[in-house]
């Protein structure tokens, strides 16, 4: 359920108004997320910018450096992309996709976290 996502070319537009509640709370339904739920998550850029210090800038394939917020990082150990909203540790956190860093971070199970991020409760 956790495989990196793929989707080049989508519409950035659409990102940028899909903040706060957007069409999500057309096809709300309690605990259950609609099949095209990822089409609503933030842009990969402004989620990690708000929890990763130190976020640098990203090279040509997206990807930029930070501190790692899943441990006491003393270096920029944690790798995102900001185009397909990926993370890497180099330290051993582990890697994923956005929500999966979400639960990390939040300690939330995958729904949860993926409502949070979905909904703009971040
Ligand atoms: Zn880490």
């Amino acid at each position: 359920m956790k495989q990196a996502r793929k989707t080049p070319g989508r519409d950035r537009g659409q990102y940028s108004k899909a903040g706060g509640l957007g069409m999500w709370g057309v096809y709300r339904r309690p605990g259950k997320l609609p099949s095209d739920w990822r089409r609503w998550l933030p842009s990969p850029e402004r989620y990690y910018r708000a929890r990763v210090d130190r976020l640098g800038k990203p090279n040509g394939k997206g990807w930029a450096q930070g501190r790692c917020p899943l441990h006491d990082d003393s270096h920029e150990s944690l790798s995102v992309n900001f185009q397909h909203g990926g993370w890497r540790c180099f330290a051993g956190c582990g890697c994923g996709d956005m929500v999966s860093f979400h639960e990390r971070l939040t300690g939330k199970g995958f729904a949860e976290a993926a409502r949070d991020l979905v909904e703009g409760r971040q």
